[in-house]
């Protein structure tokens, strides 16, 4: 039989209304047991390891990213695949963040969460548990169908460092515009098996450290210099630039000379689109030539949510600016495609 070990940290899913004052939180595990009877019918072993303090997912964290990353490493000999349920909002934050932390991943993490709470007679969160469970624990030739971090939500199966929350009261509360999905549920599951990632030779490596010290200039016509300024000054070694189209900003000289003069102090710079479809080609048009030229760091069709999960990522692994931004520039685990 199948082993699965669901990690519960939190988020709507496990949430119940107070009767007094009518705000939605969190509650223990064996309250949503009770909600899914169905858990017992799955032909599954579950597991559950439940966090001490349950979470609204806008409260997680990089500390809590590497207490998973090290649950996931101590159980994962034991594990056919691993369920965690996370609260909606910054769910594909952890899931990009774990997908960069866990190396050589050959067993399914599946994060789910729902839009109401499992209580409620409406809810979408016994078919995204069930359902996640199922695509844990789903095998072709005793080899896990899904062998990477992901997001099931609303029938659908997103890589985790490609998907975004994109709207905040539909059941469909994830899009991954940039790449398809991995898989769809429906009478059947169906596995878009050329979509999916297959593991590398080699043990599953765990990099629990991040560096939190990352800053994000999203540009505006009218932005001034005081503003660009004050972030490329700030005490942080990388800087995630959301710009304009394909990577576009203004080619102004108080602007260019700042970007330089902060590449020159060792900081990172890494250019993603405030566009959701497409992917930034520096060197396209003129207003990204010198942005190229200076040294920042190509982000192509990244989201930002693996943009800066990824910086911390690398900021906490390496030292050097000139590696951290090849590695920026590079498809690590499927976080981007290179045009
Ligand atoms: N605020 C909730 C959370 O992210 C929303 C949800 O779970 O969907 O924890």
């Amino acid at each position: 039989m199948n082993q699965i070990l669901i990690i519960y940290t939190g988020g709507t899913i496990g949430m119940m209304s107070d009767p007094k004052t009518k705000v939605l939180r969190p509650i223990n595990f064996e309250q949503i047991m009770e909600n899914v009877p169905e858990l017992e019918r799955l032909n599954a072993r579950i597991m559950v390891h439940s966090f001490e303090h349950i979470i609204d997912s806008s409260n997680m964290n990089p500390d809590i990213w590497s207490e998973i990353a090290g649950l996931i490493k101590d159980n994962y000999d034991q594990v056919d695949g691993f369920v965690i349920l996370h609260g909606s909002d910054t769910m594909a934050f952890t899931s990009s963040a774990l997908s960069f932390m866990l190396e050589n991943l050959a067993k399914p993490i599946i994060f789910t969460g729902s839009q109401l709470p499992i209580s409620a007679i409406r809810t979408d969160a016994k078919e995204n548990l069930m359902t996640a469970i199922e695509i844990a624990k789903a095998k072709k030739f005793e080899r896990a169908r899904v062998p990477e971090v992901c997001i099931y939500f609303d029938y659908k199966l997103f890589r985790g460092n490609r998907a975004f929350k994109y709207n905040s009261s539909k059941f469909e509360a994830f899009r991954s515009p940039n790449y398809p999905i991995l898989a769809e549920s429906g009478v059947h599951l169906k596995f878009s098996i050329n979509d999916i990632r297959q593991p590398v030779d080699g043990p599953l490596k765990v990099h629990k450290k991040l560096a939190s010290d990352v800053a994000v200039l999203k540009l505006y016509p009218g932005i001034s210099p005081k503003v660009v300024k004050n972030i490329l000054d700030a005490d942080v070694r990388g800087i995630v630039m959301e710009t304009f189209g394909a990577g576009n900003t203004t080619t102004d000289k108080w602007f260019t000379d700042l970007l330089k003069g902060a590449i020159n102090d060792g900081k990172v710079i890494l250019d993603i689109s405030q566009c959701k479809v497409g992917t930034v080609e520096l060197g396209r048009y003129e207003t990204s030539k010198e942005l190229k030229d200076m040294g920042i760091a190509n982000g192509f069709d990244m989201t930002y949510e693996a943009a800066v999960t990824k910086m911390m990522f690398l900021l906490g692994q390496y030292e050097d600016p000139l590696i951290i931004k090849e590695l920026l520039e590079t498809d690590l685990r499927g976080e981007l495609t290179v045009s």
